[in-house]
């Protein structure tokens, strides 16, 4: 097999995230949820919804009061203190047939919150603003109309969208899918991703290392990423840094939803991976970014144009071997395309921002993603770079809580500037 060389493409990390950004947004275009299945409610906690939901009723289903108090016509209020007979008392989920019918002039009815306001009522006053003898409640607060009670319907009418296919099921939505008797979803299946380590260095966790080969860990670092992000790992076997064994596993992750390969993608002499990717017809959307960590990161597609081929072309990245390259990269570039093989519709990368504890001083040209710990508390968020070794220095990385992130354009971050965060 002849290997076509590969065209070297460097982009800028904006210009390479909207590739990626861009791919993403063409999985699943024309067929928003892919494969799905109905799961229990719960389990549909952090998996992304396939089916609309919508409300089965009003919400509220009744003009609800938001306060313990007195449900008052507010006209009633208009010279304080005002006295008002107090007709009944509403608890949340009286029965209809002991709710008054309708409230008059000079009026009230002692209500608590979650209870339906009875009609003729417009506002309910803070029990704190009233004192109750008997059947007289004497008010010393005037109201608006409207105010302490949600009207029927307010949040939602019946037959209302309330989630739309697409979206990752956090616990506001889970509670909204259970407001409305949803107590089972359908869902996306959850993507299947391959992850190739390449090295001949490298052996596997149970192994003893010879003095100079190192333990697997960007295997399962990805595996965890990707667990996260909502897809399911496949390991395979480690591939040597020998054109024929890696391109067998290659094609054998290619039969996976995406493929993960991690080292093998820099400048050495046996970092082959894109070798041998191209003798697969990889298509090359950029073979590196300028970032630091990850500058190596490769991000393509293969199968498309194969005859032989009956499964659409499959996304692939080949993410540098250092670890912290592997988890940054990773982070970057895989996970939006993750979250869209997922079902999820995609979202732009927004960065939080914090104080700076200490001055930083980097070249410019690249754009950096470094280890920081992120400290302070309440409002004062504080940032300081973790101290390490550079890009294979996997303690000082699991010592860190995010990335500080530091744009290609400046060589001096001043202590106290606020400066952008990403977050793990
Ligand atoms: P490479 O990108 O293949 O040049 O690898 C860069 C560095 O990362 C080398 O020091 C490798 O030994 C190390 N490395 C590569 N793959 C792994 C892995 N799976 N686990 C831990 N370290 C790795
Ligand atoms: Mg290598």
């Amino acid at each position: 097999m002849s290997a076509p060389p590969v065209k070297s493409i460097v982009l800028s990390f904006e210009d390479a995230r909207r590739v990626v950004d861009e791919q993403a947004g063409l999985i699943h275009a024309g067929d928003p949820a892919g494969a799905t299945e109905c799961v229990d409610l719960l389990a549909a906690a952090g998996r992304v919804l396939a089916e609309p939901v919508e409300a089965d009723r009003d919400l509220p289903p009744f003009p609800r009061s938001t306060r313990d108090g007195y449900a008052v016509r507010s006209a009633d209020l208009a010279q304080l203190p005002a006295t008002l007979d107090v007709i009944g008392e509403i608890k949340a989920g009286e029965k209809l047939e002991r709710i008054p019918a309708a409230i008059g002039s000079g009026q009230s009815v002692s209500i608590m919150t979650g209870a339906p306001v009875p009609s003729g009522a417009d506002a309910v006053v803070m029990v704190e603003y009233s004192s109750q003898r008997g059947n007289q409640v004497e008010i010393t607060r005037s109201v608006a109309p409207g105010e302490n009670i949600v009207p029927r319907g307010a949040e939602a009418r019946e037959g209302a969208l309330l989630l739309d296919r697409s979206v990752s099921l956090n616990e506001a939505a889970i509670a909204l899918a259970a407001s409305v008797g949803k107590s089972q979803l359908q869902v996306c299946k959850r993507p299947r991703v391959s992850v190739l380590t390449t090295g001949d260095e490298i052996v596997d966790v149970d192994a003893i290392p010879g003095s100079t080969q190192i333990r697997n860990s960007n295997s399962y670092s990805l595996a965890a990423q990707v667990l996260k992000s909502g897809g399911e790992p496949v390991l395979l076997p480690v591939a040597p840094d020998e054109l024929k064994g890696l391109r067998r596993l290659i094609e054998e992750g290619l039969k996976s939803d995406l493929l993960l390969l991690t080292g093998g993608v820099s400048m050495g002499r046996f970092d082959l991976v894109e070798q041998a990717l191209s003798e697969l017809n990889a298509e090359f959307f950029f073979t590196g970014a300028k970032i630091q960590p990850g500058r190596p990161v490769v991000f393509g597609k293969c199968g498309a144009g194969a005859p032989a081929r009956e499964r659409p072309a499959i996304y692939f990245f080949g993410l540098p071997g250092n670890p912290v390259s592997t988890i940054v990269t990773f982070e970057l570039f895989a996970r939006p395309l993750l979250d869209a093989l997922a079902g999820q519709s995609p979202r732009k990368l927004a960065f939080l921002h914090a104080r700076l504890k200490k001055e930083i001083r980097v070249k410019t040209g690249l754009k950096r993603f470094l280890p920081a710990i992120l400290s302070g508390e309440f409002e004062n968020s504080e940032v300081e770079l973790v101290a390490w070794q550079g890009s294979g220095d996997i303690a000082a990385t699991a010592r860190a809580n995010c990335y500080i992130v530091i744009p290609s354009d400046r060589e001096c971050l001043p202590a106290g500037e606020w400066v952008a965060v990403m977050m793990r």
